[in-house]
C-alpha cells in the first residue's frame, strides 16, 4: 500500500512511540538505556552517523512525544505537526541510491543527529500517508487498557488492535467472560 521506505519509517515511528512509558499501562520505558537503543537500531537500521552515546539516546527519547502527537488527532491536525518536523529538521529532499537500496529520498544530511534524521523520515512518511488520503490507517489500539499505536496495513483496513501485546485475544477473552457472567447472573 505504501512504498517500502515509507512503511519502514512508519514501523520505526510506531516502535518509538510504543516504547514510551505511558503506553503499556505498567509505566515501563522501553527506550531507557543504550542497550534499548542498540536493540531498536538492530531492528530498524539507519545509515549515516550513529554515535551510540547518551546525547543521542536523550535526543531520541525526547523525539518520541512529538511522534506520538501524529497519532492523537485526525488528518488535518497532523499537517502542522508534520510541517513543523520538516521545518525544524531543515528537510531538503534529495533522491539518493546507496548500499544496494533502490532510489529513495534522504531529506536530511547524513551528519544530522539521529533523532533529527528519524523525525524527518517519519514526517516524510506521513506526507505520503496524508497525500494518499490513507490517514484513517493511523490508529490507536482499541483495547480499553492499551494506548499503543499502529498503522493498519491490512487490505480492508479492519485491524483494531496493536501488535505490541496480545490485545485482540485479551479483549475476546474479556468479552467471553462478560457474556458468561451475564448468562449466569
Ligand atoms: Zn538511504
Ligand atoms: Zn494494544
Amino acid at each position: 500500500m505504501f512504498i517500502h521506505d515509507t512503511e519502514n519509517a512508519l514501523r520505526a515511528a510506531t516502535a518509538l512511540v510504543n516504547s514510551l512509558p505511558e503506553i503499556d499501562g505498567e509505566g515501563v520505558d522501553r527506550l531507557a538505556n543504550l542497550d534499548d537503543m542498540t536493540e531498536f537500531l538492530q531492528e530498524y537500521p539507519y545509515t549515516g552517523a550513529i554515535r551510540r552515546d547518551d546525547v543521542e539516546l536523550d535526543q531520541l527519547r525526547s523525539a518520541r512525544s512529538q511522534l506520538r502527537q501524529l497519532w492523537t488527532g485526525d488528518r488535518v491536525a497532523a499537517v502542522p505537526i508534520v510541517n513543523a518536523m520538516l521545518r525544524d529538521g531543515r528537510a531538503l529532499p534529495q533522491l539518493v541510491i546507496h548500499d544496494g537500496y533502490d532510489w529513495h529520498i534522504h531529506a536530511t544530511d547524513d551528519a544530522a543527529p539521529l533523532a533529527t534524521r528519524i523525525t524527518v523520515e517519519v514526517a516524510m512518511a506521513f506526507v505520503d500517508v496524508i497525500r494518499s488520503d490513507e490517514f484513517d490507517r493511523v490508529r490507536v489500539c482499541s483495547a480499553d487498557d492499551c494506548e499503543a499505536v499502529y498503522i493498519d496495513y491490512s487490505k480492508n483496513g479492519s485491524k483494531r488492535y496493536c501488535d505490541t501485546g496480545n490485545c485482540g485475544n485479551r479483549m475476546n477473552v474479556n468479552a467471553y467472560r462478560r457474556r458468561k457472567a451475564e448468562e449466569s447472573a
